[in-house]
C-alpha cells in the first residue's frame, strides 16, 4: 500500500480503499469488494456439548457421549464447545433478582460454560480431550497433530460488553451463539449441536409433547414461523444465513447413542437449519 503526503506536508498516511471513510456508509459498503472469506479450517467439525441437555445429566449422560466422541476424533477432526446449563440459570436469576446488568451476568455465564468445559476435557483426557482458551482457536491443527480433542467455553468473550437487549437483561447472546460464530470463524465442515431432544418441534416437546418435529427448513423459513420457542438461541438464525462459509448447523440428540457418529459422517440425523 502506497504512502501519501498530507498536502501540508507533515503527515505521512497509508492509501487504502478506506481511508477517510466513516465505515457506517452504506453506499460505501454495498460498493466495497472484498476477497471471499478463507476458511481456516475447513475440515474441523464443531460440536457443543449441551450445558443444561447433556452435562447437567452428569454420569447419565456424559460417559457415552464422551465414549462417542472419542471414538469418532480418530476419523474426524472436532473441537467441542461447552454450554452453562442449569448453574448459570440460577445465578441468571440471582443476578436478575438483584438488578445486576447484562454485562455481569454475561461474564456469570462465561465462567460457569469454562467449568462445563473442564468437566468434558477432565473426562475426555484419556483419549486426548485437553481445554483451550478462546485464544487458542488459531493452533487448531497442532492440537490434532497430536492427537488431542480440544474443548472450548462457548460463550462469546463479550462479557462485560455483552449486548444490552430491550427488554431482557439475559445476554442474547449466549453458547448456542459462540458456538457458531466460532463455527463460521474457523470455516468449519460443520456445525452440530448436541442436545437432548431429536431437533427442533414446533414447541418445547417437553411443555407441548403434541409438538411436530421439524427435520429440515430454511433460516428464513424458521423466522416467518415466528414459533414462540426454539431449541437454539434466537440470533443463530441471523449469524447463519450472514455467514460466508456456513450452510447450515444441525440438532441431534445426544442421548441417544450413534447420533453425534451419524451427524459427523453427514448421514440424515436430528434437524438441520439451513441458510438459502
Ligand atoms: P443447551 O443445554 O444445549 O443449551 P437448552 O436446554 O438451552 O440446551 O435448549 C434445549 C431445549 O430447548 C430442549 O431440551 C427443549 O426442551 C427446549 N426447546 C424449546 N423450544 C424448542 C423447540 N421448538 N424444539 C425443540 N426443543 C425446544
Ligand atoms: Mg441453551
Amino acid at each position: 500500500m502506497a504512502l501519501v503526503r498530507e498536502k501540508d506536508g507533515r503527515r505521512l498516511h497509508v492509501k487504502s480503499r478506506l481511508m477517510g471513510e466513516s465505515l457506517v456508509s452504506k453506499t460505501f459498503m454495498d460498493s466495497l469488494t472484498v476477497a471471499p472469506q478463507e476458511r481456516l479450517f475447513p475440515d474441523v467439525n464443531v460440536v457443543k456439548i449441551g450445558g443444561q441437555s447433556i452435562c447437567d445429566r452428569g454420569a447419565q449422560a456424559l460417559p457415552a457421549i464422551v465414549k462417542e466422541i472419542a471414538a469418532n476424533a480418530k476419523k474426524h477432526k472436532i473441537l467441542l464447545t461447552t454450554g452453562g446449563g442449569t448453574r448459570s440459570r440460577h445465578i441468571y436469576s440471582i443476578g436478575l433478582e438483584l438488578g445486576m446488568p447484562t454485562g455481569i451476568i454475561a461474564k456469570f455465564g462465561s465462567s460457569i460454560s469454562e467449568q462445563n468445559a473442564l468437566l468434558v476435557a477432565t473426562l475426555l483426557a484419556p483419549w486426548g480431550g485437553i481445554k483451550i482458551g478462546h485464544d487458542d482457536v488459531t493452533k487448531l491443527y497442532t492440537y490434532f497433530s497430536q492427537n488431542c480433542i480440544p474443548v472450548m467455553h462457548g460463550m462469546p468473550p463479550y462479557d462485560y460488553f455483552a449486548l444490552p437487549a430491550p427488554k431482557w437483561r439475559i445476554p442474547i447472546h449466549r453458547t448456542d451463539v459462540g458456538t457458531l460464530i466460532a463455527a463460521d470463524l474457523i470455516g468449519a465442515k460443520s456445525c452440530i449441536f448436541v442436545k437432548d431432544e431429536k431437533g427442533l418441534y414446533t414447541d418445547d416437546p417437553k411443555k407441548t409433547p403434541r409438538a411436530s418435529f421439524i427435520p429440515e427448513i430454511s433460516v428464513k423459513d424458521l423466522l416467518a414461523k415466528n414459533l414462540d420457542d426454539l431449541i437454539i438461541e434466537r440470533p443463530c438464525l441471523e449469524i447463519l444465513q450472514a455467514s460466508e462459509v456456513l450452510d447450515r448447523i444441525r440438532i441431534v440428540n445426544g442421548r441417544e447413542k450413534g447420533n453425534l457418529t451419524k451427524a459427523l459422517a453427514g448421514k440424515p440425523v436430528g434437524t438441520v437449519i439451513y441458510k438459502e
